[in-house]
């Protein structure tokens, strides 16, 4: 089993934000901004290239509630999926950074 879904099942402890049938929201352990939490779907997914239109859906409405519950939604902030070797993807399992509580930089290649 992979390391996300060991935390969906609770078996591995984590900070969880949110949370419904479908999607898990966690803060990130090694976090790259003041909020940085990843989004989850609680089915196991690979990675964005599997991802389908309907888990989408669900998935931009949790984003945008997690936004919205840490106060980040008016201020600005940025998702993230990496995808693959050449994406910079280490966990195996679909994941979306959530990131922002400050202004953050771009162009990091
Ligand atoms: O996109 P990528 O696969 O590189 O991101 C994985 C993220 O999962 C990392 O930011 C890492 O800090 C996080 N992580 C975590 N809790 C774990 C294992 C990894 O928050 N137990």
């Amino acid at each position: 089993m992979c390391i996300f879904c060991k935390i969906i099942n609770k078996e591995i402890p984590s900070n969880i934000e949110l949370e419904n049938d479908d999607f898990l929201a966690f803060h990130d352990i090694n976090p790259k901004a003041p909020v940085h939490i990843l989004a989850i779907p609680k089915l196991h997914v690979d990675s964005f290239n599997e991802v389908t239109p309907q888990m989408m859906s669900g998935m931009t409405a949790f984003i945008q509630e997690v936004a919205k519950k840490v106060g980040i939604d008016k201020s600005g902030y940025r998702v993230i999926t990496n995808i693959g070797e050449n994406g910079g993807q280490e966990v195996g399992h679909l994941h979306f950074h959530i990131i922002g509580g400050a202004k953050l930089k771009w162009g990091h290649f």
